[in-house]
């Protein structure tokens, strides 16, 4: 099955809440989701059996990888049972799950015992009050840096770390991330701010291009390309000369790789979207609970795969959106 561009589909990323524990500058500002915001009621998300058969139908659909996400995913009750059974889903291969990480310390055992593979942490900062800034609670680092403890603990072989970086925030933060994990087993992977959703403020002025990220980190610490692990990986990977690990740079912004996507994501509730920055989600849920049969949900996907033509950060310089989804609503 492929898209109009010739993109099979391979990825699920699966949003369990749009709730979190956190409010960053970039993803949920709490001036708009504050104490008045309308959050979906338990009713509306996609239940554990729900998102089961969902997963079931992409799978058979050549859907190989699922990322479970938010909202903050963990803040989900039950979390582990979920992963537990998506794990059993015939043709799933991978599942990983992006936190911000508070709630591993109690998590990270149980969601590795229920089968999942690979966790990755997000992370802006090593001082408390850039990242206090950033995650727009006063939230400390050393409560992230527990829950990467955790990971490690709970026996995860590959943490990844992702970061954001913002011009006006915490260009600073780059060399205290790349020294802090230099050396260990953890992969930091910089993000470039994207303009997802409507209320981030975005900016070009403060998108750092990866290269300039590189070039900062080079200068100090040489570094080398690595080659993809496999077509499409989204982050581009070096290594350092020295031995001491490596890190990776998802560019969306200044060199997208719309080419090579093969990601769909599901809402919390039930909504399917075809790209991040996607304006108007696929009910799913509608025919779900209306009792559609496993065959014409699957038509449903189908029709929708193959009429995609998505290539929103190829053409954002041309023509930007406006009432794009929620990133807290689809996950990264
Ligand atoms: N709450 C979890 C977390 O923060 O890891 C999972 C959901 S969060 C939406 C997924 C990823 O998207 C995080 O790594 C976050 O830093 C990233 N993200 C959110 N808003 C972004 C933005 N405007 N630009 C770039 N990355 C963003
Ligand atoms: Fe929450 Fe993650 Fe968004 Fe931050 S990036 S507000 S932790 S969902
Ligand atoms: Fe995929 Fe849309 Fe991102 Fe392009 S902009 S890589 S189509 S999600």
């Amino acid at each position: 099955m492929q898209d109009t561009l010739g993109r099979p589909l391979r990825d699920l990323r699966i949003s369990v809440t749009d709730r979190c524990n956190m409010r960053c500058t970039y993803c949920m500002p709490k001036e708009i989701f504050g104490p008045e915001y309308a959050f979906l009621p338990q009713s509306e998300l996609l239940s554990f059996d729900e998102i089961e058969r969902v997963a079931r139908i992409f799978a058979a659909l050549g859907v190989c990888k699922l990322r479970i996400t938010g909202g903050e995913p963990l803040v989900r009750k039950g979390l582990p049972e979920l992963i537990q059974r998506l794990s059993q889903v015939p043709g799933i291969e991978d599942i990983a799950l992006t936190t911000n990480g508070l709630l591993l310390p109690q998590l990270a055992q149980p969601l590795r015992e229920a089968g999942l593979k690979r966790v990755t942490i997000s992370l802006d900062a090593l001082d408390d009050e850039t990242f206090g800034r950033m995650n727009g609670l006063n939230i400390k680092v050393e409560r992230v840096l527990k829950g990467v403890q955790a990971a490690e603990e709970a026996g995860f072989e590959l943490v990844k770390i992702n970061s954001v970086i913002k011009k006006s925030q915490n260009l600073h933060a780059v060399m205290d991330l790349a020294e802090h994990f230099r050396g260990t087993r953890h992969t930091l992977r910089f993000i470039e701010f994207m303009d997802v959703g409507n209320h981030n403020q975005w900016d070009m002025k403060d998108v750092i291009p990866s290269r300039d990220i590189l070039s900062m980190i080079h200068a100090r610490h040489p570094l080398e390309p690595v080659n993809p692990n496999y077509k499409g990986e989204v982050a581009k990977r070096y290594r350092y000369l020295d031995g001491q690990g490596e890190i990776g740079f998802i560019s969306s912004v200044t060199d997208a790789f719309c080419g090579t996507c093969t990601r769909a994501r599901i809402s919390s509730d039930g909504q399917i979207y075809t790209c991040l920055f996607g304006t108007l989600g696929y009910d799913l849920k509608t025919p779900l609970r209306a009792g559609e049969t496993d065959q014409e949900l699957s038509g449903r996907i189908t029709r929708l795969w193959s009429l995609r033509t998505d290539r929103y950060s190829e053409e954002r310089a041309i023509k930007p959106r406006e009432n794009k989804i929620e990133m807290s609503r689809i996950g990264g």
